[in-house]
């Protein structure tokens, strides 16, 4: 017997989740493919949040929901405007790793207001993206705590 209380067990195992084990496949988009082909693959996969890549599959920018909002109230043709124009786009990109804690990856969340994170794994080409972590990551974890009863 350990002498901890429940709630210092809890916030042991919590603190030591790791991204791989929790982190979702990610969903990309080429950096020319058009505002209108990333409007639909985001219904389609039903995401909130799209990474875009350069031919290496290396991260290249971000697309939110609002991205697209605010290109999709505007003037222009949907079909003729890529993404790489209207993405956040490297190096202004928060990433993590496959062996970040969890709960890091969820502070950078909160820390700089945005929805999810890709998790990316250094190559000689860049960051190949990997997986990504969101907020209903986040969410789907903060409830298997409560249905599980073995701690
Ligand atoms: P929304 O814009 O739909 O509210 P977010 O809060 O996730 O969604 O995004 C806010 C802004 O931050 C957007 O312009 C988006 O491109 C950018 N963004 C989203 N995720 C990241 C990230 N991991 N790193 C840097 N910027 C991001």
């Amino acid at each position: 017997f350990t002498g901890k209380t429940g709630s210092e067990l809890l916030t042991e195992k919590i603190k030591k989740y790791k991204v791989h084990e929790f982190q979702h496949i990610p969903i990309v988009v080429k950096e020319n493919a058009s505002v209108y082909d990333a409007i639909s693959t985001m219904f389609l996969e039903d995401v909130g949040t799209l990474f875009v890549v350069d031919e290496n599959s290396c991260l290249t920018g971000v697309l939110s929901r609002k991205d697209l909002l605010r290109t999709a109230i505007g003037k222009q043709d949907l079909n003729t405007i890529p993404v790489h124009i209207i993405m956040t786009r490297m190096p202004n990109i928060t990433v993590c790793r496959k062996d970040d804690l969890l709960y890091e990856v969820a502070k950078k969340l909160i820390d700089k207001q945005i929805d999810g994170l890709p998790v990316v794994k250094e190559t000689d080409r860049g960051h190949e993206v990997i997986g990504r972590v969101t907020k209903t990551t986040i969410t789907k974890v903060f409830v298997e705590l409560i249905t599980d009863d073995q701690l």
